[in-house]
């Protein structure tokens, strides 16, 4: 047997206080710190850690209830809560990933080998080589995605205007606006009802904005076909369709979604979907290195959908990523930058700013003069991001309730389609209609847009409602920003807003690709700009109320109460509007406001959706419940574990019988009694089929033992066989496998006397995927997983 079979448990470094002699652990024992104070200033100055670990244990092992610790807004813990009704089949519905690289002994193999020939080097500058690559075909992939939404959307813009200025004409008494209304009618349904088909029949992942689903990745949660390359496909064309086709919805979290899948599929030289395998990156196969990725992809992907390279790298931070460290934070800033910068490159060669200066793009259009605000404002700005609060908090309500409504009452694939189309003909009547009944007519010379559409205005004037339909939402909310004073009318603005709002509401959670971001940006900045125009109506002679100013915090606050963002929102407006730093302190004080009054209501939307979802999500914090629990209360058993020399036939029944993804491996064990067992290590799934796919026996072991590597088990990643596909044994019945050289050697122990609040943080930020709950013997007393946390 392996010397593994004989080791003690790994706690038996610790020694009983007093043995070790080390007094400085004596802790609230006076006399020892006057005694350590007098040593201090003798001594030379050593440094010492500084614990980080909020719980306090008494002295029974109980977790004393820590009042002060518990977070204000039990905004995460809310979400996870209501998980705990969870169906059974819904519970075991997602499968968890591992952040934990199993050191097992093939792996130190390849480690000490590196060493020798220098491969950790080249492995490092591949790494970077990849976030490069990262950065650049994302950007590639949003600028197609940009320019043929831009290209489309005018066509069908012009083509709009045009109709309706050959059929209406003051002159003419009116005219009529139904032939441009089938038009309109059918240049939005059809693209729809092509995304809506393309994402109901051919990808359902593809649905929504693909943020929350990066950000369950990202936490660990295994979301079926969340990064392959279909789902990139159909993401892409859908939520060209879908913008195209008019709905209130932006392309920002589809991009986002299409830098993960980028990400996932660059860094593993290989697609399962193609049935291809390029031979290259063959190193970073497993999750771990994949995770970190994806990360940088969906920085890239942020970056590439606003031209924001910190605020991309913010957002991972802030919404997405779940583990960072220091070479990670550089590693994602790279991917956002060479992508916002690949992205200016394309963007300014297709506008045609050519020259060797570079100047970037501002998406959302640059202020010309300098944005400034008074002293007095400030208040006003919070005002508006409580307002951004209360109405963001509504809209996710309401949106959820929909959302409930709708999986309630059309489970059916054509219902999904048919409710998509009839959202895109609703936007259009109420569209029609406001342009129809509100004449909010503007002169000619002041018009923000190319081309006017003039409407039952004067021969010198535009419609300024048409202005605001005609064009995609992108394009509004830059108008919103910039538009000179005076550009609509109140009544105009009041009623876009609740259209709006009412519309999006009512969008987002359909079966097409669309993000929120913009639609959310766009309802902000019309109240924005509503309160500015309400106020200078009030008080004429103030010169303070800038539209575009308070458009902007009025974007701003309403993100923050949809999104509940505040640090990568506040860069990327700022990014993509150009605005100075001074302005950072008011749209941080609307997006804190905003984000403080809506999480008092609900979740953010992106939460929200995660909770609906059932996804088994780990919090930042553990819940609530949990508090003041012991492993014991939480831990699963009797454990199927299996022994470090066991029959190939045990496992192969064993797999086929139930469906865990983990086995602790255990010896000195009796008879059959495997439960009883000392833990030695843990072995996944995936790795046991693989070791009887290959026929990784004791018996055939000098056929196998040199060529096999840890290359033989990342081979086979990330689409592992199931147990179904291995033969049966036959005369391999009675042949034995030594897991010894297979399975993590060192999988994370706790004892069953542990607090669950502390367990909880170690499974947390090891990114675990199972935990062994041993007693004073290390023998296996249960096991915990993701699920545990959350269901139970
Ligand atoms: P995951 O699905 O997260 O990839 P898994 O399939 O191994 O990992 P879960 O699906 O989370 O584990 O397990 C469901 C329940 O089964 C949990 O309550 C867990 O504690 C328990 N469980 C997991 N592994 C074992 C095991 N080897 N023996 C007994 N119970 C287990
Ligand atoms: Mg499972």
């Amino acid at each position: 047997t392996s010397p593994e079979s004989t080791e003690e448990p790994s706690t038996s470094h610790c020694q009983p206080i007093g043995e070790t002699g080390n007094s400085q652990h004596k802790e609230g024992v006076p006399s020892l710190l006057t005694m350590d104070a007098e040593l201090e200033s003798e001594a030379p100055p050593t440094y010492e850690s500084i614990g980080y670990d909020a719980g306090t244990i008494s002295a029974n092992g109980i977790a004393n209830r820590n009042e002060n610790s518990e977070p204000i807004f039990h905004v995460r813990s809310r979400t996870a809560a209501s998980l705990a009704g969870v169906p059974q089949q819904e519970q075991t519905q997602y499968e968890s990933l591992d952040y934990d690289v199993c050191e097992n002994k093939l792996f130190q193999d390849e480690q000490l080998s590196r060493l020798r020939d220098r491969f950790s080097l080249r492995t490092h500058i591949i790494r970077w080589i990849i976030f490069i690559l990262i950065g650049i075909i994302t950007a590639v992939i949003a600028c197609t995605i940009d320019i043929v939404i831009e290209e489309l959307s005018e066509l069908k813009y012009n083509f709009l205007k045009s109709s309706v200025d050959d059929n209406v004409t003051v002159n003419e008494s009116g005219g009529d606006l139904a032939l441009p209304y089938l038009w309109w009618l059918l240049l939005s349904a059809v693209p729809v009802a092509i995304g809506a088909g393309m994402v109901t029949y051919i990808e359902p992942i593809t649905a929504g904005s693909g943020i929350p689903q990066v950000k369950s990745y990202l936490n660990g949660v295994k979301i079926p076909r969340i990064v392959r390359v279909k789902t990139l496909a159909v993401k892409s064309i859908g939520v060209i369709t879908s913008v195209v086709g008019g709905l209130a919805g932006g392309k920002e979290g589809p991009m986002i979604h299409a830098g993960a899948v980028v990400a996932a599929g660059i860094s593993q030289g290989k697609s399962t979907t193609f049935v291809k395998d390029f031979h290259v990156f063959k190193a970073f196969r497993d999750d771990h290195e994949k995770r970190d990725f994806v990360l940088g992809g969906a920085a890239a992907g942020v970056s590439a959908a606003f031209g924001a390279p910190i605020g991309g790298m913010l957002f991972s931070l802030e919404e997405a990523a779940s583990f960072w460290n220091q070479n990670l934070i550089w590693r994602t800033l790279i991917a956002s930058i060479i992508s916002s910068f690949t992205l200016n490159i394309v963007l300014s060669a297709y506008h045609g700013v050519s020259g060797l200066t570079f100047t970037g793009l501002f998406n959302l259009g640059k202020f010309d003069h300098p944005l400034t605000f008074e002293y007095f404002e400030l208040p006003l700005f919070m005002l508006l991001g409580v307002m951004g609060g209360l109405m963001g908090a509504a809209w996710n309500f309401l949106n959820t309730q929909i959302n409930k409504f709708r999986s309630r009452f059309v489970p059916w694939r054509a219902g999904k389609v048919c409710e998509a189309v009839l959202v895109a003909i609703l936007g259009v009547t109420l569209a029609c209609a406001m342009i129809y009944y509100i004449n909010d007519c503007r002169p000619l010379g002041n018009d923000p847009t190319i081309h006017p559409v003039q409407l039952f205005c004067e021969d010198n004037e535009y419609n300024a409602v048409a202005a605001l339909w005609f064009q995609t939402p992108e394009a509004t909310v830059r108008a919103l920003f910039h538009d000179p004073p005076g550009s609509h009318k109140i009544l105009t603005l009041a009623v876009f807003t609740i259209v709006y709002y009412l519309l999006s509401c009512s969008t987002f959670g359909l079966n097409v690709s669309l993000g929120v971001f913009i639609p959310t940006a766009l309802v902000g900045a019309a109240w924005g700009r509503l309160v500015a125009m309400l106020l200078f109506y009030m008080f004429p002679e103030t010169q303070f109320l800038h539209p575009g100013k308070y458009a902007l915090i009025g974007a701003a606050a309403n993100l923050g109460g949809v999104l509940r963002m505040t640090i990568s929102l506040s860069v990327i407006l700022m990014e993509t509007t150009g605005v100075e730093t001074s302005f950072f302190f008011p749209l941080i004080i609307a997006l804190i406001s905003a984000k403080w009054v809506g999480d008092y209501f609900n979740d953010g939307i992106y939460d929200t959706v995660i909770e609906v979802n059932h996804v088994p999500m780990l919090p930042w914090e553990p819940l609530p419940q949990y508090k003041g629990l012991t492993a014991q209360a939480i831990l699963s058993k009797p454990v199927v574990c299996i022994k470090l020399r066991d029959r190939a036939h045990y496992i192969y029944e064993v797999l086929h019988k139930c469906n865990h993804n983990g086995f602790p491996v255990v010896d000195d064990v009796e008879g059959d009694r495997r439960s009883e067992g000392r833990v030695c290590g843990i072995i996944l799934r995936s790795q046991l089929i693989v070791i009887l796919l290959r026929s990784l026996y004791v018996e055939n072991q000098r056929f196998w033992q040199q060529e096999t590597t840890i290359q033989t088990f990342r081979d086979v990643y990330p689409r592992y066989p199931s147990i179904q596909s291995v033969k049966p044994l036959d005369r391999k019945f009675n042949y034995t496998v030594d897991l010894s050289m297979f399975m993590n050697p060192s999988p994370v122990r706790v004892n069953t006397y542990d607090s669950v609040p502390r367990i909880f943080n170690i499974f947390r930020a090891l990114g675990l995927r199972h935990l062994l709950v041993i007693n004073n013997e290390n023998r296996i007393e249960g096991i915990i997983t993701r699920r545990d946390f959350i269901y139970k």
